[in-house]
């Protein structure tokens, strides 16, 4: 009986894929095929507590919101936790529909709403870098910058809000979750790293307009939830050196300090690799036993050691 508990994180892909449009279909049908993967590593004992970016949904809800006067556009926390409740149904509703296909005990299947602690004096609030929400002429872009936000013209194709991606810190519902772990459930929470929130001097909290990192966010997760195995799961087989040049390896395995030196040789690119590095970094120098880097497509094999990048402790 192995039962490690193993906190997943989804890359972009295990929803949509490149090209398409972002239909319900297009999404379930992606959504169903990571699900038959993941119900794969129940079968095999594991536990697992998975997570997910949500880039392109809540790009979508937010553009829907602008796309009308009709009702009151949303702030981009609230729209956050729509595309948190909205993949979290895609993964409920597919990960039971793939249990009961296998004729496998019905276990409860649930996801939180989940926001994460980041703090207020985090540099990241200085300098705005992460582009949201549709494109706007100059105009509208002047305006907006008038009333304090932060706008970037975009490759020529336009003028984009950015907002900051600070570092999170804290996962707010870890208990919860901790809780339906412990009792067998399968949790889907903390989607695209969690909903920004930030910690007012009386204890509230406060949402704020943001983006986490998932990978980021993901390891407070496994790390908070004591997980034995913190895993990314993306569209690449591993982790490589020189990545995309003639000299290109992929690597099997690597210590913490391996790690960190090829970081600082700049081998992993910043927003793709680089987070999801750090992230590994972080959760087994926290203590944790190994993370993993691997496709989605080969979780049970980078679980096994068989395929993808172990992070291992020293
Ligand atoms: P996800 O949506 O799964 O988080 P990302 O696009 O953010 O995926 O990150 C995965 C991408 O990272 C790969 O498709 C690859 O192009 C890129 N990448 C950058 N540096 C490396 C590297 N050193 N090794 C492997 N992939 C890398
Ligand atoms: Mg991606």
């Amino acid at each position: 009986m192995a039962k490690e508990l193993v906190v997943i994180a989804l890359g972009g892909n295990a929803i949509l894929q490149p090209g398409q449009r972002g239909t319900a279909e297009e999404q379930l049908e992606n959504v169903r095929t990571t699900c038959r993967q993941i119900v794969t590593l129940l079968e095999e004992g594991y536990r697992v507590v998975l997570t997910h970016g949500n880039g392109p949904q809540v790009g979508n809800i937010i553009i829907q919101n602008q796309a009308t006067d009709a009702v009151p556009a949303m702030p981009m926390d609230i729209c956050g936790a729509e595309s948190q409740g909205m993949i979290g149904y895609m993964m409920q509703h597919s990960l039971r529909n793939e249990l009961v296909r296998r004729g496998m005990e019905l276990r409860p299947v649930a996801s939180i709403v989940t926001q994460t602690v980041v703090s207020a004096d985090d540099p990241a609030f200085l300098r705005p870098t992460k582009p949201v929400g549709p494109f706007y002429d100059e105009a509208y872009a002047r305006k907006r910058m008038a009333e304090g936000e932060t706008w970037v013209e975009d490759a020529g194709r336009g003028w984009r809000k950015v907002v900051p991606s600070p570092d999170p810190k804290e996962i707010v519902e870890l208990e919860a979750i901790r809780r339906l772990a412990r009792d067998h459930a399968i949790v889907v929470c903390t989607g695209g790293g969690g909903i920004p929130v930030v910690r007012e001097p009386d204890g509230t909290l406060r949402g704020v307009e943001a983006v986490i990192d998932k990978d980021l966010g993901g390891q407070r997760l496994a790390t908070g939830l004591g997980a034995d195995v913190f895993m990314i799961l993306t569209d690449v087989p591993a982790v490589a050196v020189d990545y995309g040049r003639p000299t290109q390896r992929f690597l099997s395995r690597m210590t913490v300090s391996e790690a960190r030196a090829l970081q600082k040789e700049g081998h992993f690119k910043p927003g793709s690799m680089g987070p999801k590095v750090e992230a590994c970094c972080r959760f087994v120098e926290a203590g944790g036993k190994r993370a993993i880097i691997g496709s989605l497509v080969q979780a049970l094999d980078a679980l096994a050691g068989r395929a993808g990048t172990w992070i291992v402790p020293c």
